[in-house]
């Protein structure tokens, strides 16, 4: 890989040859990609990827950790939409606002963008079976990727995991383990299984390259904007590998030289569940928590990636908020309503998040400001009936529905 230097642990600083199938640090530190930004200066303009009429993820390759020759994985990820939301932008009382609905990836979560890219690993390192362990999106995502690539899957959920999710694995002809435990147990007993059988790793802590594939989200997010660079980009955090994902993005091209301009991260968790964003607000080592938030995706008490991500908010003097499950289903609506965007719940936590911040008057008036939509409401629709609520029912007669539309329109 011409673009890539070598892999080096944030914890100790050794470095690694960039092997396909490499994970962590003999220390215990997560390893990460370090590019030769002058390489790709040199070879590489932001005119030669607006060039590209490959509308996914792999329109970035020249900041992706992959060999030449590895071919791209058959499904579509990536290129997803980012819209101009001028109503929501009145009601936020900022400046501008644009919603990134990754909900609209192949299997409807952002995750695919890290799938995509352990999928092409894995075939590169020579591997025919790939597991991981996960709340939800990152197993049905894998599933889907493997699957279009005719690679075998080993998935273990916590048996939390909603229905959507898991009918998502079986469609995709994965092994599916459901554990009778939390996910901090279901991510022990994968990492048991895959030291045994020898499967090719996508739990996205231990496989540095799966951020590289998420971080296309925010390289995406600057190209759609003309290179523009937004104040503040907001998501919702569980592991932190999205939010580390998305920092690296925005960190590349500035240092590619593509980008003049950083943006700040609004990292939303849960009241509840909130480990990164507590350690960011003591400055204490993040500690355990209980995993307690209808938002699954986010119900991570311990987030295997927390140091990336909270390296990632305060390196870019970002915020760090926690909200209800009120205001998530309250974020459900709106988003829905304002925008047509219909996400599950930790798909909108981040809009959850700028909302609160928004209301308590923390954000400039001034200010541009993106929010992601890391998943689609379709996966779990009990919570998005929570939100919503139910619908009028009534007997197939017209005198019926007429009274029921002058009791609306009074
Ligand atoms: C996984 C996930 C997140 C959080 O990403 P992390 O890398 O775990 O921080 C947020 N939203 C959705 C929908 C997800 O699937
Ligand atoms: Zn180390």
């Amino acid at each position: 890989m011409k673009n890539v230097k070598y892999l080096k642990c944030i914890k100790c600083g050794k470095e690694y040859e960039a092997l396909p199938d490499a994970t962590t640090c003999e220390c215990g530190g997560i390893l990460d990609v370090v590019y030769d930004y002058d390489y790709i200066k040199k070879n590489f303009s932001p005119a030669d990827i607006e060039a590209s009429d490959n509308y996914t993820m792999w329109r970035y390759r020249p900041f992706l950790p992959v060999e030449e020759e590895t071919v791209q994985p058959p499904l579509r990820v990536g290129w997803s939409p980012l819209y101009e939301e001028p109503r929501m932008a009145e009601k936020l009382g900022i400046r501008k606002f644009w919603l990134k609905d990754d909900g609209l990836n192949p299997t409807a979560s952002l995750k695919d963008r890290a799938s995509s890219m352990g999928v092409a690993k894995a075939i590169e390192a020579g591997y025919d079976t790939i597991a991981c362990s996960s709340t939800g999106n990152a197993a049905s995502s894998l599933a889907g990727n493997a699957a279009a690539a005719g690679l075998k899957t080993y998935i273990f959920v916590p048996e939390r995991a909603p229905i959507g999710k898991v009918a998502q694995l079986l469609i995709f002809g994965a092994t599916v383990i459901s554990v009778k435990g939390n996910y901090e147990e279901t991510f022990e007993l994968s990492k048991d299984a895959i030291n045994e059988y020898g499967w090719y790793n996508r739990n996205a802590a231990i496989n540095c390259y799966l951020m590289e594939g998420k971080k296309t989200v925010a390289l995406e997010i600057a190209e759609q904007l003309g290179w523009k660079i937004p104040d503040y980009v907001a998501l919702s955090v569980g592991d932190g590998c999205t939010i580390a994902g998305v920092w690296k993005g925005f960190k590349d091209l500035y240092e590619a030289g593509f980008t003049d301009k950083l943006p700040k991260l609004i990292s939303v968790q849960s009241v509840n569940t909130c480990p990164i964003n507590r350690a960011v607000r003591t400055g204490e080592p993040w500690e355990p928590m209980e995993e307690n938030t209808l938002a699954d995706s986010i119900s991570v008490g311990v987030p295997r990636n927390a140091d990336k991500a909270i390296n990632a908010i305060i390196e870019s003097g970002g915020i760090p908020v926690e909200v209800t499950d009120d205001e998530i289903l309250e974020a459900m609506r709106v988003t829905g309503r304002e925008c047509g965007v219909f996400g599950e719940p930790a798909g909108v936590t981040g809009m959850a998040g700028l909302s609160k911040l928004c209301r308590e008057g923390k954000i400039p008036a001034d200010a541009t400001v993106v929010a992601i939509v890391t998943g689609n409401g379709l996966k779990d629709t009990a919570n998005g009936i929570k939100a919503a609520g139910e619908p009028i029912k009534l007997e197939p007669d017209i005198d019926k529905f007429r009274k029921v539309y002058e009791e609306l329109n009074k």
